[in-house]
């Protein structure tokens, strides 16, 4: 296993829309792995798709059970292809990402959701997950789709905060 690199915005396979995974290969499993070892390399991360791995296709890994702060969850959980087949209520939730290593943002997202699709071995999973989880869920699936959580802001004026530790760096840049 090993500890893949995190693309950033703005490169341009974050904003692709991923492509299914047709069969379970090795090197599928052996990306779920490597994609479990790269979350738990960074700290207090919960998710990961594979596109910000630079691997266009339709897979996420996640793991509330790391976070700090306890919520409900189903533990770690692969999906290949998943698909929320249900969305229920809302919540408002601060997002960040490795992709966007500069910002969080408050975010808006269904407070429930179930997700289908496929486990690394190939077994149709389903997921119903609710708060934090269902919405690390919906994070991860719009990577999928070429989306990152700023897309999903209603105020890019109100609602997204640069991170304190990245200031200076942003200075320079600009
Ligand atoms: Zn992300």
């Amino acid at each position: 296993m090993s500890v893949l690199k995190i693309l950033k915005i703005p490169d341009p396979i974050l904003k692709k829309i991923s492509s299914p995974v047709g069969e379970i290969t090795p090197d599928i499993q052996k990306l779920a792995s490597d994609l479990v070892e790269t979350i738990r390399f960074h700290k207090n991360c919960v998710g990961i798709a594979a596109p910000q791995t630079g691997k266009s296709i339709r897979l996420i890994v996640i793991d509330v059970s790391v976070y700090p702060k306890p919520h409900p969850n189903h533990g770690l959980i692969i999906l290949i292809n998943p698909v929320i087949t249900k969305k229920e209520g809302k919540r408002m939730g601060r997002e960040g990402c490795l992709s966007v290593p500069d910002f969080t943002a408050n975010v808006t997202r269904a407070e429930k959701v179930a997700v289908e699709g496929l486990n690394e071995k190939g077994k149709p999973v389903k997921i119903d997950a609710s708060g934090f989880e269902s919405v690390v869920l919906q994070h991860e699936i719009d990577h999928l789709d070429g989306l990152v959580f700023l897309d999903r802001v209603t105020s890019l004026k109100t609602d997204v905060f640069r991170r304190k530790n990245y200031v200076d760096k942003n200075i320079k840049k600009q």
